[in-house]
């Protein structure tokens, strides 16, 4: 029986590292969430939309369709925005300085969460974000919630920007990643806690395949 596992957690912590090989280990899909968040964030920022336009965001949100398709060369899923692929563009640092202000709003989330609900209805998907063991799917089979030390995170965060060529500061990764901690856990609208029936996994002195072993433990018993 195909089973839902909801990888929740802070920035950078290794969630989506994670999610994507315990996916590809049952064969499961692997839904990153975050990227539609960054998806959205990159479709207002192009269109100069205002966050305090409700009327603007709501039309915007009509205009919008996000999808995600295996790219063969990389052997990974892009994200695309309305058929473009805008993988690349939506892991850059101005992306990153946006997006939980666009996460909070109520309406952006709703119209996300309705998507990724969708996605996951037939199940056997690996979903990672911030909300999916309480709101995307309260009743998913595995929940895990994922953490690691700040300095840690920003370390591998760094290491990621490096390898697409982004050369950031760490002091300004660290910012970056506190501030988002701070919005995304203060939102009014579904902030980002532990579902109290998920498994709590500090990944700050573990690899990545101890994290993937774990979660699998946790999804075959
Ligand atoms: O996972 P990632 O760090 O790419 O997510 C980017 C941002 O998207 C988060 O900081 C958060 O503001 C938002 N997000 C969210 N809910 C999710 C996934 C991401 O609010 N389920």
């Amino acid at each position: 029986r195909k089973i839902i596992i909801a990888l929740d957690g802070y920035s950078a912590c290794g969630k989506s590292s994670t999610a994507k090989l315990v996916a590809s280990a049952l064969g499961y899909t692997y839904i990153d969430t975050g990227a539609m968040y960054r998806a959205v964030t990159l479709y207002f920022y192009e269109n100069y939309v205002e966050l305090t336009n409700p009327k603007a965001i709501a039309e915007a949100l009509e205009n919008i369709e996000i999808s995600f398709h295996f790219n063969p060369n990389t052997q990974k899923s892009d994200t695309f925005l309305n058929n473009l692929n805008v993988e690349e563009e939506i892991r850059k640092m101005y992306i990153s300085e946006r997006v939980s202000q666009v996460s909070a709003i109520p309406d952006v989330r709703k119209a996300m969460v309705r998507q990724q609900q969708k996605m996951g209805k037939k199940r056997g998907v690996v979903m990672d974000g911030r909300d999916i063991g309480t709101v995307v799917f309260p009743d998913a089979e595995v929940k895990v919630f994922m953490t690691a030390e700040l300095y840690t995170r920003a370390i591998r965060r760094q290491k990621e920007l490096i390898e697409k060529d982004e050369i950031v500061d760490l002091d300004e990764i660290i910012e970056n990643l506190q501030t988002r901690d701070r919005i995304d856990t203060t939102r009014t609208e579904s902030p980002l806690r532990k579902a109290e029936d998920a498994h709590f996994l500090d990944t700050t002195y573990m690899t990545i395949d101890e994290q993937v072993e774990y979660v699998l433990q946790l999804a075959t018993t």
